[in-house]
């Protein structure tokens, strides 16, 4: 099955592949290194640098004297040779950010979403932030290549739509790709945000070894972005990775699914801060029901402050050592511990990297219990080591990870773009 994409192209497959050698190289590599990585011929290989150099991907970085004959040219990406758009849609607040050919981000802006906005209010308000933050940039318009976005799931990749996310009610089926491309006037590229977190976690060189990790992203619910091979799998309509009703022990809170103990259930920051109180680690005023949390009203907005608030204060408690709260956390931890045990084994990888929102306020605890659990669970643990460890993008990685799309798609020579015809 082709997947859709409107982006411009860069040339042909050998030129991306060209292209994906020199980026890996940081430091810089010589057309005659460019040849061996790629069995290209020399012949090819100039062309192909030529052309690159032309259109400003590549620039110089150097010669490189190697013994007798003439020093060679060393070629890297150029950061400043084409950019991208990255937005990270949330159903609290909307990120927006310019990235560099490297994938660093050059302007940031986010705003809150407005209570009680429709997706064309929304999506127009996204527009003006986009226009915003290039303005902030400096960039050439020219040189953007596209713009991603990271969506609440579930998604429809090949329609680039979302489909009623449970995070974004009334939202019923969206074309967000083609409004945002309309709004903008650029090519637009729509994925999940936990398939996002994980291309911007690939891009930025975070997963070693033979490439295979899972991402964990902690926000609103949990979600897993699947690396393997140094490809994200993202399934067959872009909704691969859900672990929420994933049962991660005995007992545990009730899920609408009719069993207990789903991971997406008992790891929401409302049921943990409602724990907490339980427990006696303090109170907080937040009687609003759950459902309250989803909707887009002022009201709805002010509740879900309170309870990142209250969620905060609870995860300062526990890296305090306050033992309610810390017990709270630690049980939780063990349970992420059991669903990523789980993923490591069905798909023999060799990192488990967390990301997302909550991030840095389970950082101390989740870096503490995971990671003997997993490797000390894990069913290739007399093979290979498995890594457990926290985002290299850091808290914008799916803002980032969504404009990594635009430049995965348009600069990477993913098996999903051997298959696009132009
Ligand atoms: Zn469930």
């Amino acid at each position: 099955m082709r997947r859709g994409s409107n982006l411009p192209r860069v040339g042909d497959y050998n030129q991306v592949v060209v292209l994906e050698a020199i980026r890996r190289h940081a430091t810089g590599l010589s057309r005659v290194e460019v040849a061996v990585l790629t069995g290209l011929s020399a012949q090819t290989v100039s062309n192909i640098c030529r052309r690159l150099l032309e259109q400003g991907l590549v620039e110089e970085a150097g010669k490189q004297g190697v013994g007798p004959g003439k020093p060679r040219t060393l070629l890297r990406l150029a950061p400043q040779g084409r950019y991208a758009i990255g937005v990270h849609l949330d159903p609290a607040v909307v990120t927006v950010v310019v990235l560099d050919l490297l994938g660093h981000v050059v302007a940031r802006r986010d705003h809150p979403l407005r209570p009680g906005a429709g997706p064309g209010q929304v999506l127009a308000d996204v527009a003006r932030d986009v226009e915003a933050v290039i303005a902030d940039s400096g960039v050439d318009r020219e040189r953007i290549v596209g713009l991603g976005v990271a969506a609440p799931g579930p998604v429809d990749s090949a329609a680039g739509a979302v489909v009623h996310p449970p995070n974004l009610p009334g939202w019923d089926r969206v074309d967000v790709r083609d409004l945002l491309a309309h709004a903008t006037g650029l090519p637009v590229v729509l994925d999940k945000d936990v398939v996002a977190a994980a291309v911007g976690e690939v891009w930025a060189g975070g997963v070693g070894g033979t490439g295979s990790a899972v991402f964990f992203y902690l926000g609103t619910g949990v979600g897993t972005g699947l690396v393997l091979r140094g490809e994200v799998y993202r399934g067959a309509s872009g909704n691969a990775g859900e672990v929420g009703h994933l049962v991660t022990g005995r007992g545990g809170a009730e899920c609408p699914c009719g069993l207990a103990g789903c991971l997406g259930e008992t790891s929401g920051p409302l049921h943990l801060v409602r724990e907490a109180e339980r427990l006696g680690v303090g109170h907080w005023d937040l009687d609003a029901g759950d459902d309250l949390l989803g909707q887009p009203t002022a009201v709805a907005a002010e509740h879900r402050a309170s309870v990142a608030s209250a969620f905060a204060e609870v995860c300062a408690l526990a890296d305090a050592g306050h033992p309610q709260a810390r017990s709270l956390l630690d049980d939780l931890a063990s349970r992420m511990a059991k669903a990523a045990t789980d993923l490591v084994d069905m798909l023999d990888v060799e990192q488990v990297v967390f990301g997302g929102p909550l991030w840095s306020r389970l950082e101390r605890t989740f870096l503490r219990v995971v990671p003997p659990l997993v490797t000390g669970g894990a069913v290739s643990r007399a093979i290979h080591p498995v890594e457990v460890r926290g985002t290299l993008v850091g808290a914008d990685v799916a803002a980032v990870g969504a404009g990594c799309l635009v430049l995965e798609d348009a600069f990477s020579p993913r098996s999903a773009t051997l298959l696009l015809e132009h």
